[in-house]
């Protein structure tokens, strides 16, 4: 009994030790809370899934100021990044900035249904909608589309609707003229060069992976100019005339043809409901550390910070605002 009496008393004791030292430790926990991110991106073969882990690489550098931690998701980019922010299973997204003009306006995808916490921080490199077509299925203009397999991208990727407005604008009707195919950007290259498609649409900054991916086959393929672009300007207001510039893509059939498109900017996107401690925080690191951000993808090699405030639609977010302000980049 004795024992067992002693034995209870060091064990109440300890537990009375261990509750106070985990009673510690659990303050110190809350004090130094991190606060976890997540940036929606695309398919790894694009840009935006690079772009974003730059993102996270530069905020998490800082993980001992901030205490954030950023990760990065694989999507099926724009629309679905939208979407996700907007239910709250994302923190960031990446998206064009027309998908980021309809979501806000309640347009297209969002026809009826405007996102106004949709938020938006900062924009990235310009995207241009680039048509790879095989030369053997004899596409080398968009015309010649008609009749021809094309993907036009995933449910859920902002290009899909830009490969319709092009197609359209060019009298194609991508029911009836064409079999118009639904799959990820990162599956195209090879769908075109196993011969299983004629051709798919990308809006994409470049230089990318997939398009060198898709030139650079054994089946030979061209990037299909599309020089008419005033219907497409006129109509909407987000797009603008784009080169690619072919020096990128030396496999290309076309590699010496001064390649025109639409275009508009990626931009980075966030809710109202992402606090603004955080949303400062990725600004103001990116906008500071502006020379390695432009190092980690070629395709961001261009970026300005007076660029990085062009092709915002939606309000901007609090937390970026005042980074802008403080930097005296806005008034
Ligand atoms: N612009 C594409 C889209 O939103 C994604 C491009 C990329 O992943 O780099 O559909």
């Amino acid at each position: 009994m004795k024992h067992g009496g002693e034995s209870y008393m060091y064990k109440t004791l300890i537990a009375a030790v261990l509750g106070v030292a985990l009673a510690f430790s659990g303050a110190g926990r809350a004090e130094a809370k991190t606060t976890f991110i997540t940036i929606g991106t695309g398919g790894i073969t694009g840009v935006y899934y690079p772009t974003g882990g730059a993102i996270a690489k530069i905020v998490n550098a800082k993980k001992d100021k901030y205490n954030i931690r950023a990760t990065v998701e694989s999507t099926g980019a724009s629309v679905f990044n939208i979407n996700a922010i907007m239910s709250g299973d994302l923190e960031f997204g990446i998206a064009q900035a027309d998908r980021q003009y309809q979501a806000y306006n309640g347009l297209s995808e969002w026809e009826g249904k405007p996102q106004k916490d949709l938020r938006a921080v900062f924009a990235l490199a310009p995207e241009a909608v680039t048509f790879v077509a095989a030369e053997d299925a004899g596409i080398k203009t968009l015309a010649d589309a008609k009749g021809k397999v094309i993907n036009l991208g995933n449910p859920g990727s902002g290009n899909r609707q830009n490969a319709i407005d092009v197609l359209q604008a060019a009298g194609i009707n991508i029911e009836k003229d064409l079999k118009g195919e639904g799959i990820k950007a990162a599956d195209a290259p090879r769908m075109v060069q196993d011969g299983r498609i004629d051709g798919f649409f990308y809006t994409v900054g470049h230089p990318n992976g997939n398009i060198k991916e898709a030139t650079a086959g054994k089946r030979k393929c061209r990037i299909v100019s599309i020089p008419d672009i005033a219907p497409l300007t006129k109509a909407f207001p987000y797009y603008s005339l784009t080169h690619i510039d072919m020096s990128q893509y030396p496999e290309a059939t076309n590699k010496d043809e001064d390649v025109t498109t639409v275009g508009m900017l990626a931009t980075l996107v966030t809710s109202a409901k992402v606090p603004d401690d955080v949303v400062y925080a990725v600004t103001k690191e990116i906008f500071e550390n502006l020379d390695e951000f432009k190092k980690l993808h070629p395709a961001l090699a261009g970026l300005t910070r007076e660029g990085m405030l062009e092709g915002l639609t939606a309000p901007l977010h609090p937390g970026a605002e005042k980074y802008y302000k403080e930097a005296g980049l806005i008034k």
